[in-house]
């Protein structure tokens, strides 16, 4: 096989981006409903607002708010006063959505992937992740990397539980270090 170049290789990302998009046609939802679901299933608790989610999707205001409404109504999506900043509110997926989660078309996809030898995987994960960094920090957007890989987090600290984010000065649990952050910084 020729060494693959960058065009070849922009071009598969892009059709894939076009069956993924396809595909997300499913269960009376929109693609963007989709992944604001799964943007609130990944996210921890200092990033489930409407300001986080906008920066994360990169669309206009206007466009998220749409969105919410829509996932609001449907009772896929619920808010409650955010107690850090009582001017936004919180988001959390509610029984319907979790249970609808367990459709998402993105699963084929997943499978997909789980059926690649673990070193493609690998690789595949490495590279697509450089890229979107690269492609994210030239439109000056947060990265909303996982907890776990942020320089302010700080694994079995003294006053967390067992971690502790040492920028929002809050402890974090277990659970809470695979999660995607707003405040996320590469360490
Ligand atoms: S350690 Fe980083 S990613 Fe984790 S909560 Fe703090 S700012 Fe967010």
């Amino acid at each position: 096989m020729n060494s693959p170049t960058p065009e070849h290789t922009a071009a598969l990302i892009e059709r894939v981006g076009r069956l993924l998009s396809t595909e997300a046609h499913a269960e009376g939802l929109l693609p963007v409903q989709w992944e604001a679901l799964r943007y609130l299933r990944r996210a921890n608790r200092f990033s489930t607002t409407a300001a986080a989610l906008t920066a994360y999707l990169g669309l206009t205001k206007g466009t998220v708010s749409q969105t919410l409404k829509a996932l609001e109504a449907r009772g896929l999506v619920k808010k409650r006063v955010n107690t850090r900043d009582r001017r936004s509110n919180h988001l959390s997926l509610t029984a319907k959505s979790r249970s609808l989660l367990s459709r998402d078309p993105l699963t084929a996809t997943v499978a997909a992937l789980d059926d690649l030898s673990r070193p493609t995987q690998s690789a595949l994960d490495v590279g697509l992740e450089a890229l979107l960094a690269a492609r994210l920090a030239s439109q000056d957007r947060q990265p909303f990397g996982q907890c776990r890989d942020c320089r302010y987090f700080a694994r079995r600290h003294v006053d967390g539980s067992p971690h502790f984010c040492q920028l929002l000065k809050e402890p974090l649990a277990e659970s809470e270090a695979d999660a995607i952050c707003f405040e996320q910084r590469p360490g």
